[in-house]
């Protein structure tokens, strides 16, 4: 994808908004100098695309970088047991 295209793209609907805090998009050629970027999302039926503000990029970077340490095996054991079904039926008539 081109992005300074996108971005003008965008920009010429006057619809911009950063997906994660909601900036609104500058005037195209200042987008493309701050280094707004333009990402495109698998949805459920259609790809959608999304506008991410160089803050929340950098944002992103950082957070990618600490998150999703591997989590202890006593939750990670509860989240299994938690998921599991019960498969318990109440018996009926005595509400
Ligand atoms: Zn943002």
């Amino acid at each position: 994808m081109n992005i300074p295209e996108a971005l003008r793209a965008i920009c010429s609907t006057h619809e911009g908004y950063c997906w994660f805090c909601d900036s609104k998009l500058p005037a195209a050629e200042s987008a493309i100098a701050e280094g707004w970027d333009v990402q495109r999302v698998a949805g459920d039926r259609v790809a959608s695309i999304i506008l991410v503000c160089p803050a929340c990029l950098r944002k992103k970077a950082k957070r990618k970088r600490v998150s999703a340490p591997p989590l202890p095996a006593r939750i990670q054991f509860d989240l299994l047991r938690t998921r599991t079904p019960r498969g318990r039926v109440l018996p009926a008539g005595r509400a």
